[in-house]
């Protein structure tokens, strides 16, 4: 039996990798490289280079490996990219997973993972989003993404095949054992964009917006570890191969930080101040996202190990600071 991870030379799919063979599974990554590094796969995995959407390739995975199970990260994920260029957010995240469930279908492949977000839900109050909450999209991307979440089910409904859609909240964070993390150029996420600031790859950073219905006037979010993420899928496979039915739940902890208490946990971890501006609202942004997770907790049998922002944002601070040696190693 082997698990193939799409997209796992990325953020969170590369670490999915490392918690897949720490279990002792056995893993083939299909990445096409766009957005991802060949240096972030597991060396005892195999990586093929490729697309999701190649069914002649995707179809000899499976057979040549075995695969019992597909955990499908690949996708675009830069949610002001999903509005400017929709039909590429539709055609990369929702036309490119219709064609990878058809081929599991096909190949028989019975269980599926899928990386869906809280962006399905519109905009959320203070109070924890469950997931029967409504659902309206305010992005292609979210919109994307639930798409893929409803022909998986109708999939689930005609074939042999159960699946899990994880909807993920603010993923932050890094490997503890660093050995991989975000490493994205360019990248916009608050915790990410706060350790490059401490480490000096950016003059300043800003807070958007400090007038928000909030306690300090700026937006919540619920922040999970990426390795509590990665725990939650290993969980979410073996309650499928157990013979569990398709899911669909929250991956969060259930409670959230301001920006300025992040900000603060980055001092703190990094020991200095660094600059930070205060700016206006940035469009589109909610002034809290916090997830109930009471399903995961209770269908999983999830238990978050990492629940600790200063513990996200040390290791998130800790990989930024490998990424700077990595980076001036390749010159
Ligand atoms: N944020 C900020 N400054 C930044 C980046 C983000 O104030 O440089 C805020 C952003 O407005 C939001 C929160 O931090 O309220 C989380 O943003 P992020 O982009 O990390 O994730 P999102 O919740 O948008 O997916």
């Amino acid at each position: 039996m082997t698990v193939l991870v799409t997209g796992g030379a990325g953020y969170i799919g590369s670490h999915m990798v490392w918690e897949l063979l720490d279990a002792g599974e056995s893993v083939v990554v299909l990445d096409r490289l766009s957005t991802g590094f060949e240096w972030a796969v597991a060396p005892e995995a195999k990586l093929v280079v490729g697309d999701v959407a190649d069914k002649e390739l995707v179809g000899s995975i499976i057979r040549e490996n075995k695969v019992d199970a597909i955990i499908h990260f690949a996708g675009s994920i830069v949610v002001p990219e999903s509005v400017a260029d929709p039909l590429a957010y539709y055609e990369n995240n929702t036309s490119k997973t219709r064609t990878l469930i058809e081929t599991a279908v096909r190949e028989g492949v019975p269980h599926f993972i899928f990386s869906s977000t809280a962006a399905v839900y519109g905009g959320a109050g203070l109070e924890p989003v469950r997931e029967d909450a409504r659902l309206a999209p305010e992005s292609p991307y979210g919109l994307s993404k639930l798409m893929s979440e409803w022909m998986l089910r109708d999939a689930g409904l005609a074939h042999d095949i159960r699946y899990t859609a994880l909807r993920y909240f603010n993923v932050a964070g890094a490997d503890p054992r660093g050995r991989t993390g975000q490493s994205t150029p360019g990248a916009t996420h608050l915790i990410k964009v706060a350790c490059e600031t401490a480490l000096g790859k950016r003059p300043f950073m800003q807070v958007f917006g400090t007038d928000y219905p909030t306690p300090d006037g700026t937006c919540m979010r619920d922040y999970i570890h990426v390795s509590d993420l990665a725990a939650a899928h290993r969980l979410a496979l073996q309650r499928l191969r157990a013979g569990g039915q398709s899911l669909v739940a929250n991956c969060g902890y259930s409670h959230g930080y301001s920006v300025l208490e992040v900000i603060d946990s980055v001092r703190r971890a990094f020991g200095r101040d660094f600059e930070v501006k205060m700016g206006d609202r940035r469009p589109g942004d909610a002034a809290a996202v916090v997830a109930n997770s009471d399903l995961a907790r209770a269908e999983l049998g999830w238990t978050p190990q990492r629940d600790d922002l200063d513990q996200i944002v040390a290791d998130a601070l800790a990989w930024e600071r490998i990424l700077t040696s990595k980076n001036s190693a390749r010159g």
